[in-house]
């Protein structure tokens, strides 16, 4: 599909790292799928894996790894449009 960003690049589908902070815990999810676009490299989380990630982080409520430190780039943080498409 069309990237929504740029309106220039496709996006693809593929497997990325999740990361969003819930409260003042990072949530990690692996092998999320999102789209990325190969000419702007905007990244959308595929919103039905969003919604299946904040049903279980709103169930069982953030994992306890407050202490934990992640070295995560915020540069790498993608630009989170809301996919309502
Ligand atoms: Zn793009």
């Amino acid at each position: 599909m069309p990237c929504p960003i740029c309106q220039i690049g496709r996006s693809r589908l593929k497997l990325v790292t999740f990361t969003e902070v819930y409260g003042r815990t990072l949530v990690s999810v692996p092998n999320t799928p999102a789209w990325a676009c190969d000419f702007c490299h905007a990244v959308q989380y595929d919103s039905a894996a969003i919604s299946r990630i904040e049903a279980l982080v709103g169930q069982a409520g953030p994992p306890p790894n407050r202490n934990r430190r992640h070295p995560v780039s915020s540069r790498q943080k993608p630009s989170l449009m809301s996919p309502k498409a």
